[in-house]
């Protein structure tokens, strides 16, 4: 594709979070672009699947991502002292494993990564 290549993060909307976690996929996946969809804590409402319309939003801009600009990966995005999702660092793992459930049942074939930005704003991979 002309256009370049992708790879999708539903990330938090948190502002400490989008170079680290951009900065990590490009260099993890050599991509050029990383399409960012944000929310407050993300995986909070993925991992519960109640919240239709958040997720209907990000579902949708997942299927952009993916089907028009080609990812085939997507990451989700847990982080410390996240206000959107004020739940310590084992309860967020495990939202992320839900959350990555959720996305594996929409029928993409894509790699779903999960991941843990720390204290230091550190990325890495769970
Ligand atoms: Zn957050």
């Amino acid at each position: 594709m002309a256009h370049g290549s992708f790879v999708t993060a539903i990330n938090c909307m948190d502002g400490r979070t989008q170079l680290p976690v951009i900065s990590f996929l490009k260099e993890k996946y050599g991509v050029d672009y990383v399409d960012s969809i944000t929310e407050p804590g993300p995986i909070k409402f993925l991992a519960r699947n109640q919240d239709g319309n958040t997720i209907a939003s990000i579902r949708k801009r997942v299927a952009i991502s993916v089907e028009k600009h080609g990812s085939g990966v997507i990451a989700i995005v847990g982080h410390h002292d996240c206000a959107g999702n004020p739940v310590g660092k084992e309860t967020q793992l495990e939202q992320l494993e839900d959350s990555a459930n959720l996305i594996k049942t929409w029928g993409y074939d894509v790699d779903i990564v999960k991941l843990w930005v720390d204290e230091s704003w550190q990325v890495h991979e769970v």
